[in-house]
């Protein structure tokens, strides 16, 4: 089935316009950002919403800004936003890492980054990138606001925190010193989903990693956070040992499953390898080395 059923569509007017349609037409209604996830979807009617609430116009939720010890991007940031912003190579270069490497300029263009989370899908290069940076996401829905930490914010393939009427409308990134972060991704052709994907963010004071993320994508039914191996990197003092040990223990972490892009073992491995390799590079990153 190559087109979508039929769907009512509605432009959304203000954030509050929009929650108030989806409180008033409950779970047949969907908000469409970029539509690069959502229309495909219904195109196969894996999903067929009764109502698409289109939030495009919706102009003030799309920024990247730095304030008070935070990096605030809005939820309707397109991909292509990610990766030219001067402000996120310079603190959390890891965005631009996966950017380059998701989808192509068609994609980019017009999908968000509130999309790609919203998705959940497993294999979501962004949802790992903010997993390992330990980002909060802002829901707002009819009763107001709330927090929510990635940690918590995927709860099963394609499922999130989201609730009805709902809609993310910010992702949180704070601001710590002796930060490095870094996305390894493999790809069967370009522009492809990931076969294995890491996300990787240190940081550093004295010489010794404080704190650690370390998220994996398309190797499991959710974004694996390595809970593991972060903790195995926390309080250790970087060295290609200490990398390839907490590879290996998100390459155990990891719960790969066979498919036209590898067997589990395959795949294993390559969470072990692209781990490794994301760490060497956040580290000489924290360190303001050359990677
Ligand atoms: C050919 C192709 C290749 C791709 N390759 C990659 C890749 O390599 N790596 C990768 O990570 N991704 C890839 N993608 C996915 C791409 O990144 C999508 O843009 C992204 O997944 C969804 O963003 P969107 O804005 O288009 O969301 P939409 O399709 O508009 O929405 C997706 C879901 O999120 C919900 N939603 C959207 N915004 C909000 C919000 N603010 N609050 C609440 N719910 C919301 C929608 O209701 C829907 O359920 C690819 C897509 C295509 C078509």
């Amino acid at each position: 089935m190559q087109t979508p059923g039929p769907t009512s569509y509605q432009r959304a007017r203000s954030v509050e316009a929009a929650i108030a349609s989806l409180a008033e037409h409950g779970p047949g209604a969907r908000v469409v950002a970029g539509g690069h996830s959502l229309i495909p979807m219904m195109k196969l009617r894996l999903a067929s919403p009764e109502l698409l609430i289109d939030i495009n116009d919706l102009d003030e939720l799309a920024y990247i800004r730095r304030e008070a010890g935070l990096v605030r991007i809005g939820a309707l940031t397109r991909h292509v936003d990610l990766l030219r912003s001067e402000l996120l190579a310079e603190l959390f270069p890891v965005f631009a890492d996966a950017e380059q490497v998701i989808a192509d300029p068609v994609v980019r263009n017009r999908g968000t980054i509130g999309g790609s989370l919203c998705q959940a899908d497993p294999a979501e290069d962004l949802s790992g990138v903010c997993a390992a940076l330990k980002a909060d996401v802002v829901l707002q829905g009819p009763g107001g606001e709330r927090v929510v930490n990635m940690s918590e914010f995927h709860v099963g393939p394609y499922m999130t925190a989201v609730q009805a009427a709902e809609i993310l409308t910010e992702v949180r990134l704070a601001v710590r010193p002796g930060a490095g972060s870094a996305h390894e991704k493999l790809e069967r052709r370009a522009g492809d989903f990931a076969i294995a994907a890491s996300s990787v963010a240190v940081w550093i004071e004295g010489g010794t990693i404080t704190d650690a993320g370390v998220a994996l994508a398309a190797v499991g039914p959710v974004t694996i956070d390595a809970r593991r191996a972060q903790e195995h990197l926390r309080g250790q003092v970087p060295s290609e040992a200490l990398f390839e040990e907490a590879g290996r223990i998100a390459a155990e972490e990891s719960m790969p499953m066979p498919d036209t892009r590898g067997p589990e073992d395959y795949k294993r491995h390559l969470v072990g390898v692209l781990t490794k390799r994301a760490l060497r590079k956040a580290t000489a990153r924290a360190l303001h080395q050359e990677a």
